[in-house]
């Protein structure tokens, strides 16, 4: 019986162009048998439980090679020959992306199924996986060493079990995910191929308990205050742009936010200043602002606004001495990504909700700020999605993978992925 809704999934899309609507859950299936004979199906399911000595060994070898954002091609160049040797036709884009082709046989329709390249970690950091236990231990391991490896895992599978798809599968590893990459790989990419892309299935990270089908919206903005510069002793009581930075941080930390809609604000980065004994001529600050709400974005921006121009008024006037020039300050906006939301009775969320229930696994919808934001504002399917095991401290020196669990992630996440592509047609048996 459980198999049953995925066979739907997986038959009502294929071979007949045009029967079935994009967006209507199809109507339940008489050809549940013909799928469940479907050896190629089977085999590249079958695959993954042969291979998890290898696909551990991937991780932590792409893992090792160090990937911040805008820096991304040596590890790109490393996925590539990986998407190469499993039979597909890769290319790297001028943004850098690395994007594998498997035909379909309608090749005027696409899916994709992408990882993002990109860690948090400057390339200073020393990135070495040690074991503990079952567990894997680097910065950067499971996100987004989970995703990458099951990107390639399930290029292979596919590749070994001789699946064809309906819809053209794109196997991408996109740039510039994190931070101020600001998703400009997804965003390329939709750019690219928006006129045929049907969906967008984003691995990000481990687990199995989340489906990501709502796009955080977030803005990152970066204030910057400037003045003279002086002596600290001789030019006691000119204006300081650390001051004045300060004094508006603690306005702005003192903002109330809304709890519903969930609205945050983050203050991750400060800096400014030369030396101890100096009147800095520079102070900035970045603040990443997120809301269910763009009106809330919207407010909470402004807020920084007048925030930090309060704080300057407020150095001014306390400053002894303006003679030797005032202080001025910008807002500017880094980054903005999108919301959007996957509807409910979509094609790609029931396809999800059927992969689910084929291997057992029970999954809550999540808002969150992903690759998915991009298609998702561009009215495309797409969801982000954990690629199995567990994993934590993402985003710390202390980041960990534990392999166990990660079958099932695989197959959630191919069966999902065939669902929305479908297969070229089914053996007459
Ligand atoms: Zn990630």
């Amino acid at each position: 019986m459980k198999h049953a809704a995925l066979w739907v999934i997986l038959l009502a899309m294929p071979v007949r162009p045009a029967s079935v609507p994009h967006n209507s859950r199809p109507s339940p299936s008489t050809q549940y048998p013909q799928f469940a004979d479907n050896s190629e199906v089977r085999a590249a399911l079958a695959w993954f439980a042969r291979n998890l000595a290898w696909i551990n060994e991937q991780q932590s070898r792409l893992t090792e090679i160090p990937a911040p954002s805008f820096q991304e091609a040596q590890r790109a160049a490393a996925v590539k020959l990986l998407l190469a040797s499993s039979g597909l036709e890769v290319q790297i884009d001028k943004t850098g992306n690395v994007i594998g082709e498997l035909r379909g046989a309608n090749e005027k329709e696409i899916v994709v199924l992408s990882a993002h390249l990109d860690t948090v970690f400057p390339p200073s950091t020393e990135i070495k996986v040690r074991r503990e236990g079952d567990r894997l231990v680097a910065p950067g391991i499971s996100d987004n060493g989970t995703g990458l490896a099951a990107l390639i895992a399930i290029a292979r599978a596919c590749h070994e079990a001789h699946i064809k798809p309906r819809r053209t599968i794109l196997f991408v590893a996109d740039v510039g995910e994190e931070g101020e990459g600001n998703l400009r790989g997804m965003r390329a990419l939709i750019e690219a191929y928006k006129p045929k892309l049907k969906a967008v299935i984003v691995l990000d990270g481990s687990g199995t308990d989340h489906v990501t089908t709502k796009a955080l919206a977030s803005r990152r903005l970066e204030a910057t205050i400037t003045g003279p510069g002086g002596h600290s002793w001789s030019d006691f009581g000119m204006p300081n742009p650390i001051n004045a930075l300060v004094r508006a941080s603690v306005r702005f930390i003192n903002t109330k936010v809304p709890v519903a809609p969930r609205t945050t604000f983050n203050i991750g980065q400060i800096e400014g200043g030369t030396s101890v004994n100096s009147i800095p001529y520079e102070a900035k600050l970045k603040v990443d602002i997120r809301s269910e709400s763009e009106d809330e974005l919207t407010k909470l921006e402004s807020a920084l606004r007048d925030c930090i121009a309060a704080g300057v008024r407020d150095e001014m006037e306390s400053s002894r001495d303006r003679t030797k020039g005032k202080l001025e300050w910008k807002v500017e906006l880094l980054g903005s990504r999108p919301g959007g939301e996957l509807p409910a009775n979509s094609a790609l969320l029931a396809a999800l909700r059927s992969a689910d229930e084929f291997v057992g696994n029970q999954s809550r919808v999540e808002r969150s700020s992903t690759d998915a934001n991009v298609p998702l504002a561009h009215g495309i399917d797409a969801i982000s999605i954990g690629a199995g095991g567990t994993g934590g401290g993402a985003h710390s020196l202390q980041e960990w993978y534990e392999p166990a669990g990660r079958e099932m992630g695989l197959k959630r996440a191919l069966l999902t992925l065939l669902g929305v592509s479908g297969l070229a047609e089914e053996k007459a048996r």
